[in-house]
């Protein structure tokens, strides 16, 4: 590891608005560096053996002698993140390049994404325009159907802060200045600056695979142990893990196009059942110029069933990614 030599920390999240919908606590600290032989910036994610901090058992009750105990989960966690991305190789998906250990920490050297999080450009931006989602969803939609489909891998933590893109500059045709008239107080709240087309966004990557799982499938001949013993309620529910990928690139498309997630409630108990109920809506006047093909994918996508929502496949053959009409039956 001595060969990196550290620049900067990546990655801390502001606390915009948004951030209050979308954030969870990142785990980990990742950081910007450079390798010292190549010249080379990579990003280096660093996630503490024993962390001194809160995930601790108290082990005193026990008996004095016993102090604090680490949470011995931790090592299995991120030698299995190591180990599916090491299976990985995909334009759309974040590569690992190496990875190391010290007496205190993992190390893992990732590509570097220089721009960052899309989380931080939909809190720029206010929203995405249509054309500029489809980008996003377009590559991420790749990233997951390699994923599922060819790897036996589902992700299970979609979130615009795991969703990460190289930027391009802004032609200045997309750029295009907004007036934001708040119709309440009849004030201008100002200009802002809306991307439309690439948006400043090039090559989208997916990141994060601390929560991500090998599944069992018959299509993608993971070699999973014996399936004659295994209950129908572990194959169904490998058969079904999937769906929790589509779900959450429902709430992201959501999000994208509107500035704001389908689920949301201050209290727990209330947004939870929302979220069992599938209970979102779109809401005017937001959605109101959006595309019936766009409202069309989120509700395939934000399906209570999973046996009814959208697979990847469908995702990739849908009108609104596609610009062609279905020409069999589209899945209701
Ligand atoms: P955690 O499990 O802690 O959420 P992540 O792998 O999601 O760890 O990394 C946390 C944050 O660090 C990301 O949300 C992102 O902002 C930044 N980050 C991670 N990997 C990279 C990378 N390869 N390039 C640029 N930034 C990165
Ligand atoms: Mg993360």
């Amino acid at each position: 590891l001595e060969r990196y030599e550290i620049i900067k920390k990546l990655g801390e999240t502001l606390n915009p608005s948004l951030a209050l919908f979308l954030s969870s606590g990142a785990f980990s600290d990742v950081y910007r560096a450079r390798d010292k032989r190549s010249g080379q910036t990579v990003a280096i994610k660093v996630a503490q053996k024993y962390a001194d901090d809160n995930p601790m058992i108290d082990m005193q009750h026990l008996h004095p002698n016993m102090k604090k105990k680490p949470r011995v989960t931790e090592r299995a966690n991120i030698l299995k993140e190591v180990q599916i991305m090491r299976n990985i190789h995909h334009p759309n998906i974040v590569q690992l390049l190496q990875f190391t250990e010290s007496r205190k920490n993992y190390f893992l050297v990732l590509d570097l994404c220089e721009g960052g999080e899309l989380f931080h450009r939909i809190v720029d931006l206010t929203y995405f325009s249509e054309d500029l989602s489809r980008h996003i969803i377009g590559q991420l939609a790749q990233a997951v159907y390699h994923l599922h489909e060819e790897c036996g891998v589902v992700h299970r933590d979609i979130k615009p802060e795991n969703i990460l893109f190289e930027p391009i500059p802004l032609i200045p045709s997309e750029q295009r200045k907004f007036h934001a008239f708040d119709d309440a107080t009849k004030k201008d709240e100002g200009v802002f600056t809306k991307g439309v087309g690439g948006g400043g966004i090039g090559q989208v990557k997916l990141a994060d695979f601390g929560l991500s799982k090998i599944i069992w499938d018959k299509d993608t001949l993971t070699p999973c142990g014996t399936v004659g013993y295994t209950a129908p309620e572990i194959v169904c529910d490998q058969k079904y893990s999937k769906g929790v990928d589509m779900w959450a690139m429902g709430c992201v498309l959501y999000t994208m196009l509107c500035g704001f997630p389908p689920f949301y409630d201050e209290s727990i108990s209330a947004l939870t059942h929302k979220v069992a109920r599938g209970q979102f809506s779109f809401l005017s006047p937001w959605w109101d110029p959006i595309s019936d093909d766009a409202k069309n994918l989120i509700q395939g996508l934000l399906c209570v069933d999973p046996r009814k929502r959208y697979t990847v496949r469908q995702v990739l053959q849908h009108p609104w990614l596609t610009g062609k009409k279905p020409t069999l039956h589209s899945p209701a």
